[in-house]
């Protein structure tokens, strides 16, 4: 890859420099086993170039990213049995980010598995959410 980072450890899974459960491949994306598994078949799809996170990926390769999410999270849901599935992708380390390597975490769920969502609570007033939706729209 024309951008691979040398300490990145998913760079190095691209290269084949360190091993990966690999489950799909293509021109721009990969999707791998996760090494520590919320449940059997939790897999990650990455772009094969360097990207941090959501804020700098080039837009096109994120479609192609997300395209491959699709089609490995039916692969997944179909292969393990699942009943359902999370897709989550975490950005910054206050989300939870610890490969900072553009990753999407495809997670089969069963009825019972005993994960939680977290579950908000937070109260606005409606004079809080139109600030909120300002301070939003003034980023876009
Ligand atoms: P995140 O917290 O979203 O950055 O998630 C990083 C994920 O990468 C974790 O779920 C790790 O288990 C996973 N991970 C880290 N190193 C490897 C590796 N060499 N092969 C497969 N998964 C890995």
């Amino acid at each position: 890859m024309s951008n691979a980072n040398g300490n990145c450890v998913f760079c190095k899974i691209v290269a084949r420099e360190i091993p990966a459960y690999v489950v799909y491949e293509d021109e721009d994306t990969l999707a791998f086993l996760d090494a520590k598994p919320i449940n059997p078949g939790h897999t990650l799809v990455i772009p094969k170039e360097h990207h941090a996170n959501i804020y700098e990926i080039p837009q096109e390769l994120l479609k192609k990213v997300i395209a491959t999410v699709q089609k490995v999270a039916v692969a997944v849901k179909n292969g393990v049995d699942s009943d359902g599935l999370n897709v989550g992708l975490n950005n910054d380390s206050a989300a939870g980010q610890e490969v900072y390597h553009l990753h999407f975490h495809v997670m089969p769920r069963h009825e019972g598995d005993g994960y939680e969502l977290w579950h908000g609570d937070i109260e606005q007033s409606d004079e809080e959410k139109k600030e909120t939706v300002e301070r939003i729209r003034g980023g876009l």
